[in-house]
């Protein structure tokens, strides 16, 4: 390599022996109890010199007074990638799904919500902070339960509309289509699921469908979402004899419709979940040998095509929910392409909720496309006038409107996650609260249901379960009940017109989630919902020129806006040489591969030639981001593994803090309770140890502010991470006390995250100069000594760049094990 320092920064103040996996000392207490009140400085110090900070000017500084300086030199070099061109270079600018960022849609979308942030207030100041769900269909209920009345009430007494109305432009034409009253199906509550099956679309072309499937190889199937793709499809394979050698695969791109969709048919099938019928999803395996139709995500089949290139043990896979076009599906379709010309054997088929589905068929070499007619309704569409500043607002007073004026018949939201959907429920709920008390009992209950990936299991099955007569169901939901699930009995949608989507940000070198207009056939999809049992209606809290003007027509495919690492490893193991010349329907941007591969390279998984090295092809073998992998081989080389399996398992499952927000001095304490202050990660360590030592507690982690769900979780992830050590008879091993080592394998990892002090609290990248925030929360505030030199897991974007997780390391370390970009000069 050819060194060129471009920048040299810093200085290492003498490390102060930070004995390994200490507590805190009684005077680092005593600082942390300031810490509230250094908080708000904090943050205005920030806001001051936030200007400053940006600046990328990286000074060179020497601290006299230490006995020993390092100075730390910042370069880059660049691998021989490709026909032994240097293919680093720029930063590739991502795909952005949306089509003019300018637009009034996607400057709200950037905006977020007001009644968002006052649910939140209030939810904060509130004595008693009661979850939304637990208000929806119990408490709530029977606050509201009140007798049913057919009088109508007017819309203007109580909730809504004190000010700007989301005003509708309506549709003459369609007002004949709309049946009065008798809306709400009562077939699902009357039916057994065996007359249920047979009144889906699906059960009328099953013959026609299967004669199709026995005289091809590849069939495209669309159907309507509902018509029983998902759940008929595996069973009719089943019932026709496909599992008699081999079993019936359906990968779906997202992990609750796996779940939720393996329950439903196994109910169908009247056989216990994991029996005849199961699923699987990373980390977790329900299946087991009876085990002939298998529900998973797309990425488990991919991962099983490392084990298995063609797949032998299946018969038949459904490539469900094509037209999502998610990352691992996309991989999948030019993989299995292969698996289709080597087994005859073999069939696939894909299903498809829109109606292009001529191009998956075109991939496939024209293979015929099977459809399913259709029963759908009529659905009316009506457009706001102007934009909605705040769509969370204008949902709720919607929902209200069509509850109090509208004739029977449930009510569909979507919002873009969990914070909005909360609010939303809450909300509603306190609008229903007072429609009740102004109106003596005269309304009708609403049934507010939340619906979003991270809902517990139960909570997510109410959606489907009938409300009590004379009530009305009102879903919020993410993106998952545009075409993953199904409920019937939906007669009004209220559309906000936006999704999370993950999209790689060149800045923060990583994907993030975020908020942007969907396009217009997600938003055709989203109407669709109204006409599955009647004639609907559709609000879209959009105009009808942000429709047709600031809305991509399809949205543009996940392998085309995210971050490829995993992809690059995969196809890279499977021998693909040349990643530019694989099978893609939609070839990502080259750049984009590039990227990908370089992060590889830095993380010595592919070589300056860009071919698999042995630890890359290690990395391969977990189903882990390429940096944890990279952690986890550390870990095993410098005889710390058993700590650094723990500390990945902690860091895949969400917070195990429990912060009430009554109750945030309590678990402060708590939490500061168990911080070793020279590293968040050891933080997390120190908990799950602690857990351990207290049998895995359920009531020792209430006393603590910790959440046990997340701690379980982390221990079956860590248990299936031991299990893949096993079968690689990679043997465990423990540094005892000797804490600095695990520190030193999260550096290997994560070095291309170091970051250098620059004030209190401020650090910036090493690398790009990026400021980067020391989050309050984090186990190296306010500790003193603050470290010069961290590494962080990843940056959360909120009102700052805040580093997540971050553990102090030796320039040093740096340097040694991140010689590409950094040495030191003693
Ligand atoms: P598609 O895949 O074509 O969109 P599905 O097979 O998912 O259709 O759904 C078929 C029917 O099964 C729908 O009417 C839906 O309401 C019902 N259904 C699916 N999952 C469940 C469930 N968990 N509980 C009750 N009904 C369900
Ligand atoms: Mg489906």
């Amino acid at each position: 390599h050819s060194l060129v320092p471009i920048k040299a920064s810093g200085s290492l103040r003498s490390s102060p022996s930070r004995s390994s996996g200490t507590r805190m000392t009684h005077a680092q207490t005593k600082k942390r109890s300031q810490r509230a009140a250094d908080n708000n400085q904090w943050e205005e110090r920030q806001l001051m010199r936030s200007g400053a900070v940006r600046d990328k000017e990286m000074q060179t500084e020497f601290d006299d007074e230490e006995e020993r300086k390092v100075i730390l030199l910042v370069h880059e070099t660049k691998p021989l990638f490709l026909d032994g061109r240097s293919v680093f270079g720029k930063q590739a600018d991502p795909i952005l799904p949306v089509k003019d960022p300018t637009s009034d849609m996607a400057i709200i979308s950037r905006k977020g919500s007001k009644l968002v942030r006052e649910v939140h207030e209030k939810q904060s100041s509130s004595k008693s902070r009661q979850r939304f769900w637990e208000l929806a269909g119990s408490k709530l209920g029977d606050i509201l339960g009140v007798e049913k009345s057919t009088e109508q009430i007017d819309a203007d007494t109580a909730v809504v509309g004190e000010d700007g109305e989301v005003d509708f432009k309506e549709d003459a034409k369609f007002a004949q289509h709309l049946k009065k009253g008798d809306a709400v199906s009562d077939f699902a509550k009357s039916n057994s699921l065996a007359q249920q099956r047979q009144y889906l679309p699906i059960f009328s072309v099953r013959d026609e469908l299967l004669q199709v499937v026995r005289e091809n190889q590849v069939v495209v199937v669309v159907g309507e979402t509902g018509s029983g793709k998902t759940t008929q499809l595996t069973q009719y394979l089943h019932e026709e004899g496909y599992t008699n050698n081999g079993i019936v695969g359906c990968t779906q791109p997202r992990r609750v419709a796996a779940m939720s969709v393996a329950k439903r048919v196994s109910e169908e099938m009247e056989t216990e979940l994991g029996d005849l019928v199961g699923y699987a999803i990373r980390f977790e395996d329900v299946t087991g040998p009876k085990t002939v139709i298998k529900y998973m995500t797309d990425g488990v089949l991919l991962r099983e095509t490392l084990k298995d290139a063609y797949l032998d043990k299946y018969r038949v896979v459904v490539m469900d929910e094509a037209h999502e076009r998610s990352l691992n599906t996309d991989v999948l379709f030019g993989i299995l392409k292969k698996v289709v010309a080597r087994r005859r054997d073999f069939k696939l088929i894909v299903t498809s909720a829109t109606l292009n589905a001529q191009k998956f068929s075109n991939f496939f070499g024209s293979v015929p496309i099977f459809h399913i007619p259709g029963r759908t309704f009529p659905v009316q569409i009506l457009y706001s006038k102007s934009p909605c500043e705040d769509y969370v607002e204008a949902a709720v007073k919607q929902a209200m409107t069509i509850h109090i004026t509208r004739p029977p018949g449930d009510i569909l939201i979507f919002m873009t996650g969990q914070d909005e959907i909360e609010a939303t429920c809450y909300a509603l709920s306190e609008r229903m609260q007072h429609l009740v008390s102004t109106t003596s009992g005269k309304a009708r209950n609403l049934l507010i249901l939340p619906m979003y990936s991270q809902l517990p299991a139960d909570l997510q099955a109410k959606i489907f379960e009938k409300p009590e007569a004379g009530a009305r169901k009102c879903i919020v939901a993410t993106n998952i009940a545009e075409t993953s699930l199904t409920v019937d009995g939906i007669y009004y949608v209220i559309d906000t017109g936006y999704g999370k989507m993950k999209v790689y940000n060149p800045r923060m070198g990583m994907d993030a989630l975020q908020v942007f207009p969907v396009s217009r056939a997600a938003a055709d999809q989203r109407a669709g919902r109204a006409g599955r049992t009647g004639p609907g209606t559709c609000y879209r809290l959009y105009t009808e020129n942000a429709y047709l003007d600031e809305m991509l027509a399809q949205p543009v495919p996940e392998i085309q806006r995210t971050n490829l690492g995993n992809v690059v490893l995969l196809l890279k193991s499977l021998n693909v040489e040349n990643l530019l010349d694989f099978d893609f329907m939609d070839p990502p941007p080259q750049d984009n591969i590039v990227n990908s591969m370089y992060q590889l390279w830095v993380l010595g998984a592919l070589s300056n030639t860009g071919s698999l090295t042995n630890v890359g092809w290690k990395m391969v073998e977990f189903p882990l981001d390429p940096p944890l992998a990279k952690m986890l081989l550390t870990g095993e080389r410098l005889k710390c593994l058993n700590e650094v399996v723990t500390i990945i398992s902690m860091l895949s499952v969400p917070s195990v803090f429990f912060r009430p927000k009554d109750r945030a001095k309590e678990s402060d304490d708590a939490r500061e309770k168990f911080f070793v202050s020279e590293s968040d990660h050891l933080t997390l360590l120190n908990v799950y140890q602690q857990w351990k030592a207290n049998e895995y507690r359920g009531d020792w982690c209430n006393d603590h502010y910790l959440q046990l769900k997340a701690l379980k979780k982390a221990r079956e992830v860590q248990s299936q991470l031991l299990d893949i050590l096993k079968t690689l008879k990679i043997g465990l091993s423990s540094c005892g006390p000797n804490w600095d080592i695990v520190r030193k394998a999260i550096c290997s990892a994560y070095f291309h995250n170091a970051a250098r002090m620059k004030g209190v609290g401020e650090y910036v990248n090493c690398r790009n100069g990026m400021p980067c925030h020391l989050h309050p929360s984090s186990a190296l505030y306010g500790s003193g000594d603050m470290p010069d030199y961290v590494v962080y897991h990843e940056l959360i974007l909120t009102t700052k760049e805040y580093m997540q997780c971050v553990t102090c390391v030796d320039p040093r370390w740096l340097a040694e094990l991140g010689p590409m970009f950094f040495s030191v000069k003693d």
